[in-house]
């Protein structure tokens, strides 16, 4: 098969399809992989390494769409591609058809296939392809808390860790989920002491069976985050309630029982965000302050990292690429049953039913 990674396009993404690593299995394989010249050079992949794994490094994106078989990219394509998507052409990236109808219904009249990463779902319920997304927003998330916290950045100046002597950092966590998880083991390795609330009793059993010591995995409830709130020095929310906005859980009342100078780290932005006070913010303008308390709240916090996250997202995307590249879409989907929740446009059918409704399409 005849596979394209295109650079992308999108204001502030610097992460890429696939790394060179990712690319060298695939020509291993007997496959032809087509590189958009300077594609990974954002993410600290240069051409010469696509080049020594086997790829065929292309100027023109036009000319990527028109040889390959499945085109891949890490956000949906923009309106400058839409002419290029051919019949029957695989387009394999994170489209989030419900957010825009424009690129839905142009997308329709491609007619080509689109598998989105964010809708493979398996049968539990898990979203391969968006976890390692919220593995690495969850670790980052207690990064920015520690540098924010520091006195030049208009923090508390306090050390998660604290010091021999000295109390380390308290950190709340709302939401045990892969967010949570991961922001929790961060500030734990640091130190710090941190409560974990989740409202699923079996997740917080598995919790608590896993956690280290410096972790107190807790129900959630109003009562709780307005006891547990005010010792907090650094907050992360990272809550999630499939298909509807995040709950406003931190109310702006509640800010005023906050010590002067913490900081929310609003991870659920993306979803709207479990603070009344939040408000999407970007890289280059992270934090504002609110009654004295800071708020982060990039939405696309991955971004930050373009190198970690781009060798995640392979990780994650590989073994379906090479299934699809290997047997033929239908074949893969055999193999991977997940994959047939990904399939959200199939020659100009709309065939996930969340995007249907979106935009009131036959499904
Ligand atoms: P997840 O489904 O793994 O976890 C969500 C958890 O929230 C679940 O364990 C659920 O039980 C818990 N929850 C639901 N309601 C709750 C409540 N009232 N109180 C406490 N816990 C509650 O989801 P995830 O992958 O961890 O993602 C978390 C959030 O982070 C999502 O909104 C996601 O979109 C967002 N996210 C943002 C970025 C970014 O760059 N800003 C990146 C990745 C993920």
């Amino acid at each position: 098969m005849i596979v394209g990674i295109l650079k992308e396009i999108k204001h502030q993404e610097n992460r890429v399809a696939m790394t060179p690593a990712g690319v060298e299995i695939l020509s291993a394989n007997g496959h032809r992989v087509l590189v958009e010249k300077g594609a990974g050079m954002a993410s600290g992949f240069e051409d010469q390494a696509y080049a020594d794994a086997g790829a065929d490094l292309i100027e023109n994106p036009a000319d990527i769409y028109a040889a390959a078989e499945m085109i891949m990219h890490v956000k949906e394509p923009q309106p400058s591609e839409y002419d290029l998507i051919r019949e029957d052409q695989i387009v394999f990236t994170y489209f989030h058809f419900a957010a825009y109808e424009e690129l839905t219904r142009a997308f329709m009249k491609t007619r080509g296939i689109a598998l989105a990463y964010e809708t493979i779902e398996d049968a539990n319920g898990k979203l391969p392809l968006l976890t390692p997304m919220s593995e690495v927003a969850g670790r980052m998330a207690v990064q920015e808390a520690a540098r924010y916290l520091e006195r030049s950045h208009g923090g508390r100046g306090i050390l998660l860790g604290g010091v021999t002597g000295v109390s380390p950092a308290t950190v709340l966590v709302l939401g045990g989920g892969i967010v949570g998880t991961n922001a929790a083991l961060m500030a734990c390795g640091l130190g710090a002491k941190v409560d974990l609330l989740d409202t699923s009793l079996e997740r917080l059993r598995y919790l608590s069976s896993i956690m280290p010591k410096n972790c107190t995995p807790l129900m959630s409830s109003p009562a709780m985050i307005r006891e547990k709130i005010c010792e907090a020095d650094a907050v992360i929310c990272a809550i999630l309630v499939p298909g509807a906005k995040a709950p406003k859980l931190i109310t702006k009342e509640m800010l005023g029982s906050m010590k002067p100078g913490s900081i929310i780290v609003d991870v659920a932005i993306d979803q709207g965000g479990c603070t009344e006070t939040s408000r999407p913010t970007t890289h280059e303008d992270p934090v504002y302050e609110v009654d004295g308390i800071l708020h982060y709240c990039v939405a696309n916090m991955p971004g930050a990292v373009p190198m970690t996250s781009t060798m995640a997202l392979t990780n994650a995307t590989l073994p379906y690429v090479l299934a699809i590249a290997n047997s033929g879409l239908l074949e893969a989907v055999r193999e991977y049953p997940e994959m047939q929740k990904g399939l959200n446009i199939v020659r100009g059918h709309v065939t996930c039913k969340g995007v249907a409704e979106a935009f009131d399409l036959d499904y």
